[in-house]
């Protein structure tokens, strides 16, 4: 791997940080960005410099493009290259049903979860494409099975955003694929982490898992595993990629 820099979009916690730490004891040089969580950010970047690695945490809000801009020069004063983004910052509300959604809620789910990740992936191109004197590189974004369930009763919206992310990373894929960068999603399942709890559920793994074929919930570094095969030379015809990390559901 070599010199290798990532970019984890909200490495403070959950799938984001348990992909920091994966790629960083496969050698890459992990920038981590967080949006509120400061202290379990640098709690991560510590636990990889512990084990000898090279990483550093910035704050940035991913809908607010102008932090973004400061985060990608941020990781280039850090680190002197980018090779792969990971788009992982994203949210959801409180559940609830299609009628009672305001205006409001939607641009929330939208500018995080989607604006933020074509902002992110703009700034990543314009440093990795060929296209732009770059060497080429490698985007993984975070879609969810919920696009293609729905989540009808729980959050619509949040399904919609990845659904746009699925589309997103097709569309994308085909556009730099001759310009040196692959860019494909992983959808997971239920995973366990705290995005549930700001669903106002968080015991929401324990009521689905049932649902799930093989019968329990998924971790963390189960999806951070599918993220960084497809970052790696071993999925170098992998394009356009949507891989469901579901545990079959
Ligand atoms: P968590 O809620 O545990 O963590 C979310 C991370 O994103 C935190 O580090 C948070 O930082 C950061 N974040 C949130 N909003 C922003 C923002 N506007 N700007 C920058 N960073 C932000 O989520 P998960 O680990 O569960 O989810 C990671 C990704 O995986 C998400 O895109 C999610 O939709 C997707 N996913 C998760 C599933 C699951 O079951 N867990 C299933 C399917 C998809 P901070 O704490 O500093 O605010």
């Amino acid at each position: 791997m070599g010199d290798k820099v990532l970019l984890v979009t909200g490495g403070s916690r959950g799938i984001g940080a348990a992909t920091a730490l994966l790629a960083a004891t496969q050698g890459y040089r992990v920038c981590i960005s967080y949006r509120e969580a400061r202290a379990a950010a640098d709690a991560v970047v510590a636990q990889i410099k512990q084990a000898g690695g090279q990483a550093t945490a910035l704050p940035c809000d991913v809908a607010n493009e102008a932090d973004v801009v400061a985060l990608f020069e941020g990781v280039e004063r850090a680190f002197g290259r980018l090779d792969a983004l990971v788009n992982n910052a994203g949210v959801l509300e409180l559940q609830a049903r299609v009628e009672q959604m305001t205006a409001a809620r939607l641009q929330r789910i939208f500018a995080t979860n989607v604006t933020g990740s074509f902002i992110c992936a703009r700034e990543a191109i314009r440093r990795m494409s060929t296209r732009h004197g770059g060497q080429g590189g490698a985007i993984v974004n975070l879609s969810s099975v919920a696009a293609r369930l729905g989540a009808p009763g729980e959050y619509v919206d949040y399904a919609a955003s990845k659904a746009a992310i699925d589309t997103f990373t097709l569309g994308l894929a085909r556009e730099v694929a001759a310009e040196g960068i692959r860019v494909n999603a992983v959808r997971p399942g239920v995973i366990y982490t705290e995005i549930h709890a700001t669903g106002g559920e968080p015991g929401r793994v324990e009521r689905v898992k049932d649902s799930v074929p093989m019968q329990r919930g998924g971790q963390p570094e189960e999806v951070a595993q599918s993220i960084l095969w497809l970052l790696s030379p071993q999925a170098s015809y992998v394009t356009g990629a949507l891989l469901d990390v579901t545990g079959g559901r």
